[in-house]
């Protein structure tokens, strides 16, 4: 399969791993946000959390240590996890991983990222979810 992060499980390209375990790697991102930007993902091929809803949890052991492990090792004051999921996310590399961003208190936050879209009803969403 010609799938960049599945080369990486594979060892046929080379990554900065930091955690491994039976069913994830987690490896450093080559184009970090913030120092210590880093990948989890699912040793077997799945593109995104549609396709395999369990998905999340299977890898939930290796992003909790993966966590820990830049928080005692780096001092980060936060971090954020992400997950973009589909082409229209920003989804680039077409194989499920989770972003795990360590944030510091010198750098503005997420917020300062996103322009939210106007007018969203949140109740009318909210009946669409649940009702
Ligand atoms: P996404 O936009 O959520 O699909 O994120 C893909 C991420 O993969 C980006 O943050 C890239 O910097 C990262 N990336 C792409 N190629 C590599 C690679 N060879 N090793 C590590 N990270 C990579
Ligand atoms: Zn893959």
């Amino acid at each position: 399969m010609d799938c960049l992060f599945c080369k990486i499980v594979a060892g046929e390209i080379p990554s900065r791993r930091v955690y491994e375990d039976d069913v994830a790697i987690a490896f450093l991102d080559i184009g970090p946000w913030h120092p210590g930007h880093t990948l989890v993902i699912p040793k077997r091929h799945l593109a995104d959390l549609a396709g395999a809803p369990d998905a999340l949890t299977e890898i939930a052991p290796a992003i909790d240590a993966t966590a820990a492990l830049l928080r005692d090792r780096l001092g980060c004051d936060g971090m954020n996890l992400l997950s973009n999921q589909g082409a229209v996310s920003g989804q680039e590399v077409l194989h499920f991983h989770v972003h795990l961003i360590p944030r510091y208190a010198r750098n503005a936050g997420m917020r300062a990222l996103f322009k939210k879209e106007a007018n969203i009803d949140v109740a009318a969403i909210h009946r669409r979810i649940v009702g």
